[in-house]
């Protein structure tokens, strides 16, 4: 099979970094979080791009990686403090690294998105969900001449399959025309299991999804747009890309991003892993605009803003209460 590599690598890559997050986020404490102090954060964040970056390079030396941290802000004063823990975190999946060796390959993650075959990276999407200990996931998809063709979303905090482990997080896979998978994070050998977004056309009983955080996304709009679409049930609110993995695996029917800001655009790791997964489960993925994400613009979707995501039945009925609300 085309990609049958990439998708092997990319499974691995992204379960180590996930186990990086996870024993990074089983030490947060009440404390840490009171005091809202982000070296966790901080720490992960930073090794798991390292690992990412490091493996995938090893792998595929030549691919250009968008990622979303650069080694610049882990030389700053106030993070360099942070360079022993992250090392101790980079060996605990046997990654042993000196500090130029993870400065190299978090820079390797510094690309524009300039050339034909690129991945992108986000090494924790919803920061403020690991924070608060809720979600966030590792996203990494492989983009060819502007097309998403492969994408793997690990979920840690996300329940998985009776099938398996409830316990263990959901590591999603999707490779163009060849739909979504789901696997144990703590077993990614195991034969996956095909999912699919939900069937339903009912609008007035749809289950929505949106961002924690109301400056992600115009929360007071989507009130406005579920009142049109008849939906009676609040949105349930999560953080990070593990949102595309509900609507995917077919739990919520729509996850709405709706504009805080006209001049905000949103960033290709955002969303790459999280597309190609609802898309390949049957779902459908625009902007507001109802226009196709162009993931051929850079870092950013310069040419789109906000995003709609739907099972695929759903989506003409939300986008004319999108246009009907934002006009
Ligand atoms: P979520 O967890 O879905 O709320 O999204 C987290 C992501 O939101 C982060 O990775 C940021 O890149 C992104 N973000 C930051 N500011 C904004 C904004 N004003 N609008 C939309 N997304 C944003
Ligand atoms: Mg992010």
């Amino acid at each position: 099979m085309p990609l049958d590599t990439e998708l092997e690598v990319a499974l691995r890559v992204v379960a180590v970094a996930a186990k990086i997050c996870q024993s990074v986020q089983s030490r947060i404490t009440r404390e840490s979080i009171e005091k809202k102090d982000r070296s966790p954060v901080t720490i992960a964040d930073f090794a798991s791009q390292a690992a990412i970056c490091k493996l995938l390079g090893d792998a595929f030396p030549n691919d250009e990686i968008v990622g979303e941290e650069e080694a610049d802000a882990l030389k700053s004063p106030d993070n360099q403090r942070h360079m022993a823990d992250l090392r101790a975190e980079l060996a605990r999946v046997a990654i042993d690294a000196s500090d130029d060796d993870v400065c190299r390959w978090i820079d390797r993650g510094t690309g524009n998105g300039a050339s034909g075959r690129f991945w992108t990276l986000d090494p924790i999407d919803g920061t403020k969900g690991f924070l608060r200990g809720e979600q966030y996931a590792v996203s990494l998809a492989l983009i060819i001449n502007g097309r998403i063709e492969l994408g793997v979303l690990g979920c840690p905090n996300l329940p998985c399959s009776d099938a398996w482990d409830r316990e263990s997080g959901v590591l999603m896979s999707a490779v163009r025309g060849e739909g979504t998978r789901l696997r144990p994070l703590s077993n990614i050998t195991v034969p996956p299991q095909a999912v699919r977004t939900s069937p339903t056309s009912r609008a007035d009983m749809a289950r929505v999804c949106e961002s924690v955080e109301s400056g992600h996304s115009a929360q007071d709009v989507s009130v406005q747009i579920a009142q049109k679409l008849g939906i009676t049930a609040p949105p349930v609110r999560m953080d990070s890309q593990a949102k595309y993995a509900t609507v995917a695996r077919g739990e919520s029917d729509i996850y709405l991003r709706l504009p805080t800001r006209a001049d905000y655009r949103e960033k290709i790791w955002d969303h790459a892993g999280g597309v190609i997964c609802v898309e390949e489960a049957g779902g459908t993925v625009t902007d507001v605009d109802g226009l196709p994400l162009d993931f051929s613009q850079g870092r950013e979707l310069r040419k789109n803003r906000g995003v709609i995501v739907t099972n695929g039945q759903l989506h003409p009925a939300v986008l004319a209460a999108v246009k009907s609300v934002l006009g």
